[in-house]
């Protein structure tokens, strides 16, 4: 895909969107897309941003870093640009990422929770979070499992964090839709708002089934490098 090619895709993404929500009878632009930028050429990047979007989400600190930050980096040169971290954070990178980013929807661990309460005391702020759950238990997947879900709930907001709602990856090649729901019971227990879920292959699935943030790469943007 070139240039065009992604301002059709962010086009084309957002119709089937708008289609999603219809569909479930949820009020058009509710769901918010996250356009994931992960390994995909600038001039790509650009075209979405030329067309409007400003959401945009990564999954490595660094990449993302190099890309949004700095002088040149695409954040200095259109305004209002939103960021959301959607892959893994390793402890000794979430004061970077604490700077960079206004979500992290990859919070799965006490010692991370601790980790950002302790830099957002000393910044005084901290990003919008989420708690990643493994709803399918996969032992290569970052998320904390479904039972333990409460329990990290519990501690982030003890440690009186920005706790906005859950994220999930669902198996590959599995149905999606069980996972999602089981998302967003765990959300409605625990009295969450936001509900990320749904990606390229499934995100009107995860529309219907209530989320809030869609998260969307190569539908958009085409092939990752
Ligand atoms: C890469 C990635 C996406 C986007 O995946 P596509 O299938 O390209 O839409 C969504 N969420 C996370 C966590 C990702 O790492």
């Amino acid at each position: 895909m070139d240039e065009t090619g992604s301002a059709r895709g962010l086009a084309a993404v957002l119709a089937r969107l708008r289609a999603a929500e219809a569909a479930a009878g949820r009020p058009p632009g509710s769901v918010a897309l996250v356009a994931v930028s992960k390994e995909q050429p600038c001039e790509r990047v650009r075209a979405v941003l030329e067309a409007g979007h400003r959401l945009f989400g990564e999954n490595r600190v660094q990449e993302a870093r190099s890309r949004w930050d700095g002088a040149d980096g695409l954040r200095s040169r259109y305004a209002g640009v939103a960021l959301h971290l959607v892959g893994p954070l390793q402890t000794n990178k979430a004061r970077a990422a604490m700077a960079l980013f206004d979500a992290i929807h990859s919070l799965d661990r006490p010692r991370l929770a601790e980790t950002l309460a302790r830099l957002a005391d000393e910044r005084g702020s901290c990003p919008d979070l989420l708690v990643q759950v493994n709803t399918g238990r996969e032992p290569q997947k970052a998320g904390v499992a479904p039972e333990d879900a409460a329990g990290l709930v519990a501690l982030v907001r003890r440690l009186g964090l920005p706790l906005r709602g859950l994220m999930a990856i669902p198996p590959d090649g599995a149905d999606p839709r069980p996972h999602f729901r089981l998302l967003r019971s765990i959300a409605e227990t625990e009295g969450l708002p936001w509900l990320s879920m749904g990606m390229s292959g499934d995100f009107e699935a995860a529309v219907a089934e209530g989320a809030t943030h869609v998260r969307v790469g190569s539908a958009l943007f085409g092939a990752r490098r």
